[in-house]
């Protein structure tokens, strides 16, 4: 049941301008307007300030796992899938069931502000567990695993891929040009001749771009997604980022998973925008950050017409951050996982500090208690109790630093 509420007295980040001392109104999970309710409001007392859920665009969370994997400075992916599959890191996560290693992926993600995943895997794959999960996972979309003809042959080739794609009106995702061999840096070329780069085209990686593969991807609007944690780990190396963005490409930030990408989608966004300064000796703003993992991605994943920004009409997937009053953009760009303070998916809170405890009881939100870096928190589902099955399944105390509760 999704009850008739506002959120009052917080700062608002909407697409076009943040909202000071603000007020929002949710009913039946989506947004109303940006008014107070006179059925419920809860009033944040000026000490927060609310983004759209967070859109992590490319991880794979049946590999959501840990410590990283392979020695780096690889000259492709393939290399490092040998060393992955070759792992006693592998075998122990196989231990696990699949269900469990996907909410363990979710709450990953939960945990960080995330409230909408692309898992970029064959659908046979995530389709059994996706509606199991406390966050949304992307179901529509078509794939390849990379445009090569070594990859991992995911999807039905490239032509009927992208043909599914244009026909539903969903996304085409593929990795691309991972590597420097000289298949993967024909990526761009591929996909042209099989005539499968256009608005419909989501492209991962993409470390081996040319100035002239760029101009292709913008010509012909093809999206990109940024995972410069792993590029660094495997490839000590990322993609031309600034070249990128200038082109005017959608640009969207991914963690990858945690087998080679940073810990959560916060730890990715500093490291982008760590890398950025190394590579360029200049910032990448924050407002740019925060559009590169809500708008935009929505957009890539054609579901901007419902999430990725706070507006009238929009479902309510909301991420409340401690601070308020200040550099709005900086507070998200600069969070770790205790500034999450409150987590709403579809206007129901999933996630959250626990002085929240009323929110979850007043919205009808069963919760589990959690401490997350010391911290208590309150949570959807029982992430405890999922630890202790994967402590048992692998016979010893593991620990997860992305889930470190
Ligand atoms: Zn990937």
């Amino acid at each position: 049941m999704n009850a008739d509420f506002s959120l009052s007295a917080i700062d608002i980040v909407t697409p076009g301008e943040v909202k000071a001392d603000a007020s929002i109104r949710i009913a039946e999970g989506k947004i109303t307007d940006f008014s107070r309710s006179n059925i419920k409001d809860f009033n944040m007392g000026g000490s927060y300030t609310l983004f759209p859920g967070i859109i992590n665009s490319h991880d794979h969370l049946f590999g959501t796992y840990f410590p990283k994997i392979g020695e780096g400075n690889y000259v492709c992916w393939l290399p490092w899938d040998y060393d992955l599959k070759a792992s006693e890191i592998y075998q122990e996560r196989n231990k696990n069931t699949p269900l469990d290693i996907y909410l363990l992926g979710a709450y990953k993600n939960l945990v960080s502000g995330v409230t909408t995943v692309h898992d970029h895997i064959p659908h046979q794959v995530n389709d059994p567990h996706a509606d199991k999960l406390p966050i949304r996972v992307l179901t529509k979309y078509s794939l390849s695993h990379e445009c090569s003809s070594y990859d991992l042959k995911w999807g039905d080739g490239i032509d009927v891929e992208y043909k599914r794609a244009v026909n539903n009106n969903i996304p085409y995702v593929t990795h691309i040009e991972e590597g420097w061999d000289t298949e993967s840096l024909r990526g761009i070329d591929i996909l042209l001749e099989h005539k499968a780069l256009s608005e419909y085209t989501v492209l991962i990686h993409g470390i081996g771009f040319s100035k002239k593969d760029i101009k292709q991807v913008a010509k012909n609007k093809a999206n990109f997604i940024w995972c410069p944690g792993s590029n660094m780990y495997m490839f000590d190396k990322t993609a031309k980022i600034k070249e990128i963005l200038e082109s005017g490409i959608n640009t969207s930030i991914g963690t990858d998973s945690p087998a080679t990408g940073e810990l959560n989608i916060l730890e990715e966004i500093r490291f982008g925008k760590k890398m950025y300064r190394q590579m360029y000796n200049e910032d990448l703003s924050d407002e740019q950050i925060v559009k590169m993992i809500t708008v935009n991605p929505a957009k890539a994943f054609r579901v901007n017409d419902r999430i990725g920004s706070l507006e009238k009409g929009k479902i309510a997937d909301l991420l409340m951050v401690h601070g308020s009053k200040k550099q709005a953009h900086a507070l998200l760009v600069d969070a770790t996982l205790k500034d999450i303070a409150l987590v709403f998916l579809e206007g129901k809170p999933i996630y959250g500090d626990d002085d929240f405890g009323e929110i979850f009881k007043e919205l009808g939100s069963e919760f589990s208690k959690i401490k997350i870096e010391g911290k208590d928190k309150l949570i959807t589902g029982d992430p405890n109790d999922l630890m202790k099955k994967i402590r048992k399944a692998v016979g010893f105390q593991k620990e997860l630093p992305f889930l470190p509760i």
